[in-house]
């Protein structure tokens, strides 16, 4: 994969954004943090290096031109977070050649957020590279995909896991009260639970949008992704707004029964 990026840029051909899409844990932002240091290596032979300066400043978090925003917690990413990077865009590189943002899990941004990276797509300032990621192929973010060169990762390993009484709970069970009760006393494990169901319904959009089976993260759940599948691109993007809200809540430690009972009216809705 970075092989590509590099003959890219040896070429003079790297564009201004890229949208890398694949699944949790196919390794989409090490690749993208991989071409930061390939555009900003200072070594004169093989880049990148690993070991100058700023191959080391970015592997560590601390370069002043490569900014990461977005993480794995479910957290969205909200328009304060894209008009600091906007601001940043705006400056001069440091020390750098080439600004590097790195906006990780697009599917969690707000609509205000998308507008907004929407706007700096359309007119990309100087010397900056932006690289986009996403497990949800197909969402409503079709205008920045279109502005974006997409790059596709399938699985390398399966790394989550696969917690079956979750998914036989929340997917099998309509009359699950008593699960959910259970569920909502302990923030950790309704994180973990939150967590698997997002991977799940990621990996329903991806079969939906014809990806292999070999790559998804849960392969073995086959007959509840086809079931799945047969629902709109919309109502399963719901559903995952549903499962991230719900962890918002969690956050902040409130009550999440209301937003379970919520999601369990999404999953089964028909
Ligand atoms: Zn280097």
């Amino acid at each position: 994969m970075l092989q590509r990026f590099s003959r890219l840029t040896a070429n003079h051909r790297l564009a201004h954004a890229y949208l890398l899409v694949g699944p949790q844990d196919s390794g989409k932002t090490q690749t993208a943090l991989s071409v930061a240091q390939l555009v900003n290596c200072e070594s004169e032979k093989s880049k990148p290096c690993g070991e100058c300066a700023a191959c080391r400043k970015i592997a560590s978090g601390n370069h002043p031109d490569v900014h990461v925003i977005g993480n794995d917690e479910m957290d969205s990413i909200k328009i304060e977070d894209i008009r600091f990077l906007l601001g940043r865009a705006q400056l001069m590189a440091y020390e750098g050649k080439t600004k590097v943002f790195i906006i990780r899990n697009i599917e969690l941004m707000t609509p205000e957020a998308a507008n907004a990276l929407l706007k700096t797509l359309e007119e990309p300032a100087a010397n900056t590279l932006m690289i986009l990621t996403t497990s949800v192929p197909e969402d409503s973010l079709e205008t920045i995909r279109s502005r974006c060169h997409v790059v596709k990762f399938f699985l390398k390993e399966e790394n989550i896991p696969n917690n079956r009484k979750v998914l036989d709970e929340m997917l099998l069970n309509r009359n699950n009260d008593s699960f959910l009760k259970e569920l909502s006393a302990d923030p950790k494990e309704i994180t973990q639970a939150l967590k698997l169901l997002l991977s799940f319904f990621r990996d329903v959009i991806l079969f939906k949008s014809g990806v292999s089976k070999a790559a998804l993260v849960h392969q073995d759940n086959l007959k509840e992704m086809e079931r799945f599948a047969t629902r709109g691109f919309e109502e399963l993007t719901l559903i995952i707004r549903q499962i991230v809200q719900t962890k918002e809540l969690v956050d902040e430690n409130l009550n999440v029964k209301m937003s379970l009972s919520l999601l369990r009216e999404h999953i089964w809705a028909n």
